[in-house]
């Protein structure tokens, strides 16, 4: 795959699967744009970036907040187009059911799933007018059989599915793809203090006995946004070692 002359946005690249995508896309030849709303993350990510001979630019933001993603993008189409959009950008707040507050609710739902919509329509309206463009969504495995402790995230990121599959259909006829990846038990800074009975619970379902990496999704990722991929459309693809069949 080969993304040579593509520039792509990639949404929470300060680090694990974002900046893993990051590097992939890199390597490939794509023109990088990465945000985040770690600024020292995001800067020294860029400098990694820009040592490993990549075109990289970083753009701080916060993916909730509608101004300051509607600024980023302003910067984005000033840089010229954009072919690509990833939406990694997402966090944790792990509660049972009955602890979960409003403000645990209203911060992972405002992250992972306004996030993603709000980057997504900005992207959009970009890709329309050049009648192509692939994005790709971060969603998880958890939101196809949900997960005690996780209610706002299961349904954040059962959200972002539902989103994936609206938005295939209405860009769809314009030239636009959109899918998401659902990855597993992924080893990065997010899943690092895991109860390992949780571990174990998840290596015990998995056909395939190992943790993933960022770069098993980063791989699924690269294919969805590639022209091979250009017949499919509103899939979610699940990278989890086969812990969900
Ligand atoms: P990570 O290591 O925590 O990285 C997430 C990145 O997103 C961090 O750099 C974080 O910045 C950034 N971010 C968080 N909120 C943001 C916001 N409001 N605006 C901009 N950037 C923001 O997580 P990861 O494991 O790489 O996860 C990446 C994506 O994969 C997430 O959507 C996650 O839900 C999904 N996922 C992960 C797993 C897994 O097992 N790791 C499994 C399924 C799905 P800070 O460093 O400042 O927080």
């Amino acid at each position: 795959m080969d993304f040579s002359g593509k520039r792509v946005l990639i949404t929470g690249a300060a680090r694990g699967i974002g900046l893993e995508i990051a590097r992939q896309f890199g390597e490939r030849g794509a023109e990088l744009v990465i945000t985040d709303y770690d600024r020292d993350g995001g800067g020294k990510a860029e400098e990694e970036l820009k040592k490993s001979g990549f075109k990289a630019g970083f753009i701080p933001a916060d993916v909730s907040d509608e101004t300051q993603v509607s600024d980023m993008f302003k910067k984005v189409a000033e840089g010229g187009k954009l072919d690509i959009l990833v939406n990694n950008a997402g966090i944790i707040i792990d509660k049972l059911l009955v602890r979960i507050n409003e403000s645990d609710w209203d911060k992972v739902i405002d992250i992972n799933l306004k996030g993603t919509f709000l980057c997504l329509r900005e992207a959009s309206k970009l890709m329309l007018k050049a009648k192509s463009g692939k994005i790709v969504n971060i969603s998880s495995m958890v939101a196809l059989g949900g997960n005690p402790g996780q209610a706002n995230y299961t349904a954040s990121k059962a959200g972002v599915i539902a989103l994936t599959k609206t938005a295939a259909r209405e860009l769809g006829p314009r030239g636009i793809n959109v899918n998401s990846v659902a990855p597993g038990f992924i080893q990065t800074e997010m899943t690092a203090n895991l109860p390992k009975a949780n571990t174990d619970m998840y290596l015990a379902a998995m056909s395939i006995k190992r943790p993933g990496t960022p770069a098993d999704v980063a791989n699924a990722v690269m294919f969805l946004a590639s022209d091979e991929a250009s017949y499919i459309t509103g899939q979610t693809l699940v990278v989890d070692g086969g812990y969900w069949m």
